[in-house]
């Protein structure tokens, strides 16, 4: 393979710029020549795409975001905006692709690499949402954002005896919340993937309150949502002043950890190493710390479990 492209698509993620200087110099290294392709897939529709050589990714390993830009692309779904991607593709010299983003965005990447493209996806995204890995790029610096945030907000709700339920991300997924719950000692976690009542939440507050406790965290999953009604219920049920703060997308910025940095490299570089022996329609991903690939069709058919021991030691040695 002579030239590969890299795009970012989808939810951007802290860590996708150190995927892309990977991917960049990991291709150099390897002989070939590199380009980046502008606000995902759209860029491949218009031909948006940039050069890129050892220098254009220096300076970025340390920053947030994404130097390529990032965005949805509802054209990419149909077969005319797969055409048109695979025309400038040809166009360019463009042989192969590595698509750093979520679920969706691998779906765009197995079918242009059905039309002769050859992708690799390297998973990235907050939520930590993508099966066939245990890691995605930019988890752990969401969830140390989600934690710091928590911390604040904790020191406020002690100074005033309050209960502060706070919405972190996680639409489908409630691992930040899970994580951050925990590692934040909230009286509760909610999320999708452990049954809860307003009652069981209530009850614990109570109980709470009966061995001094004055001042609580409530830690909702986005999937839930409904952070102001929960509040509202907890006040009203336990006269505990109650606030809710969605803490949003300040949980998709900042400097990528150390974590997310070395991952970030690893993963990218072994993207590179597959397109340079010719071989796409992959996504790699972690499983017990070692780096692993599968088809993007096979990637995409598995499911991820949620570690509800982990669920229930927060909840055992949080009152
Ligand atoms: P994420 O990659 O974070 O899951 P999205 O689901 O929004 O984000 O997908 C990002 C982009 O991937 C979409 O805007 C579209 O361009 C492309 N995409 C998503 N689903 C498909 C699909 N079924 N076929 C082709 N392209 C898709």
């Amino acid at each position: 393979m002579k030239k590969i492209g890299v795009l970012t698509s989808g939810g951007d993620a802290p860590g996708m710029n150190a995927v892309i200087r990977a991917v960049t110099r990991a291709g150099i290294s390897k002989g070939m020549d590199v380009v980046g392709i502008r606000r995902g897939y759209n860029g491949l529709i218009n031909g948006d795409i940039v050069e890129l050589n050892v220098r254009s990714v220096s300076d970025i390993i340390q920053r947030g975001g994404t130097m390529l830009y990032t965005a949805r692309c509802a054209e990419f779904r149909y077969e005319e905006g797969l055409q048109k991607a695979k025309q400038t593709c040809i166009e360019n010299g463009i042989e192969g692709i590595v698509v750093i983003g979520g679920d969706g965005s691998f779906r765009g990447a197995a079918d242009l690499s059905a039309r002769g493209i050859l992708c690799v996806g390297v998973p990235g995204t907050i939520d930590n949402d993508i099966s066939m890995t245990e890691y995605t790029i930019g988890y752990d610096t969401a969830m140390n954002t989600a934690m710091e945030m928590v911390d604040k907000l904790r020191d406020t709700a002690q100074s005033h005896d309050r209960c502060s339920v706070v919405e972190v991300m996680g639409r489908n997924a409630g691992y930040i919340a899970l994580n951050t719950g925990i590692a934040c000692g909230a009286t509760y976690i909610i999320t999708k993937e452990e049954p809860y009542t307003m009652n069981d939440v209530i009850n614990k507050i109570i109980a709470g309150q009966k061995t001094g406790k004055h001042h609580f965290i409530i830690v909702v999953a986005e999937g839930i949502g409904n952070s102001e009604q929960i509040a509202k219920e907890i006040e009203q049920a336990t006269g505990v002043e109650s606030r809710a703060t969605i803490l949003g997308h300040v949980q998709r910025g900042g400097s990528p950890t150390v974590r997310d940095r070395v991952e970030a490299s690893q993963l990218g570089y072994y993207a590179v190493e597959l397109l340079s022996n010719g071989i796409g329609n992959r996504v790699v991903g972690l499983q017990n710390n070692k780096v692993v690939d599968y088809d993007i069709q096979e990637a995409l058919k598995m499911t991820k479990s949620f570690d509800h021991k982990l669920y229930e030691i927060a909840n055992e040695i949080s009152f």
